[in-house]
């Protein structure tokens, strides 16, 4: 039978907040978006009321909330833990906004809530075990499995992006370049995520080669086979092919979505698909790595998928 109430979704990023609702037919259509208030939690819960009030005639009385959000989600409080965040770091969104707002409020990690979205409804339907693989300013990962987003120690799971590199040293021009361990704001060294996305792929050409580019130039360069963006994206492919194929062997994903900016570039999710397969355990018939069709709002859509599996008045 299907539902009768729609869904309200909210997306909390490190600048917007944005408002969506998932229809009775499963659509998700994004609704408003305002810049998240600096410090205030009162602001934050004010504008969060404002936006829903403003477009009150898209949900019912009985709809849930369902909020993607940055950073972790402490699974025994519900707490935020997002300090690059004021307005909501350390609140627990699912009782105190769940209170303010007399409404049901589900509350997940925006890169579980898009690896959900592409195992129920994208890249990953059909498959066992999927891994969501973030490859945006920084790199992020999440882990669903039987339709489930697995949720680990202290709210983490699928965090490829923070534990050392493995290749330390790359050949440039019949030069063996060392790969610098940068520090990490996770307090490690060498992280992945200091080369992996998109500032990752800026810092390894500077490294490389001394010159400033941002990363959509560098791939611009890449893709007219400039010979330094050549040298700079190799090197990219297998600094993150290499702990991504691990995550496969560990994970037993056979689906990887990619999302996230860099997930955009259809021929360097390619490559890196073919960097992967020849590092994993066995290889498969079908590509192992994509991106992920939920580019945009898969934070909405898996928050909201979240919601419909957690409640049962809709
Ligand atoms: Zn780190």
């Amino acid at each position: 039978m299907r539902r009768q109430s729609a869904v309200i979704c909210l997306d909390l990023g490190g600048s917007f907040i944005k408002l969506g609702v998932m229809n009775a037919q499963d659509q998700l259509i994004l609704l408003d978006q305002h810049k998240i208030p600096a410090t205030s939690w009162d602001d934050f819960t004010a504008l969060v009321r404002r936006m829903i009030a403003q477009h009150h005639l898209q949900f019912t009385a009985s709809s849930a909330v369902a909020i993607s959000t940055a950073g972790i989600v402490a699974p025994e409080t519900g707490e935020i833990f997002a300090s690059n965040i004021p307005a909501f770091h350390q609140h627990s969104l699912a009782n105190e906004l769940g209170a303010l707002l007399q409404r049901q409020v589900i509350v997940h990690n925006d890169a579980d809530c898009f690896t959900l979205a592409e195992a129920l409804a994208g890249a990953g339907k059909g498959h066992k075990v999927v891994f969501g693989a973030i490859l945006g300013s920084g790199v992020g990962g999440g882990l669903v499995a039987d339709g489930r987003i697995i949720t680990g120690q202290n709210g983490l799971t699928g965090e490829w992006g923070h534990g050392p590199i493995t290749l330390t040293e790359v050949e440039i021009g019949g030069v063996v370049r060392r790969l610098p361990r940068k520090a990490c704001p996770c307090g490690q060294k060498g992280c992945l995520d200091s080369y992996g996305g998109a500032r990752g792929l800026e810092n390894l050409h500077q490294t490389l080669h001394d010159r400033t580019a941002s990363s959509v130039e560098i791939i611009e360069c890449w893709q007219q086979q400039d010979a330094l963006a050549q040298q700079t994206v190799q090197a990219w492919l297998q600094i993150v092919g290499q702990p991504l194929a691990y995550t496969i062997n560990i994970t037993g994903a056979s689906r990887v979505a990619v999302g996230g900016g860099l997930a955009s570039v259809a021929p360097l999710i390619a490559a890196l698909d073919e960097v992967v397969q020849g590092y994993v355990l066995r290889r498969t018939a079908h590509r192992l790595v994509v991106p992920g069709e939920f580019a945009h709002h898969g934070g909405m859509m898996g928050a909201a998928l979240l919601a419909l599996q957690n409640t049962h008045s809709l």
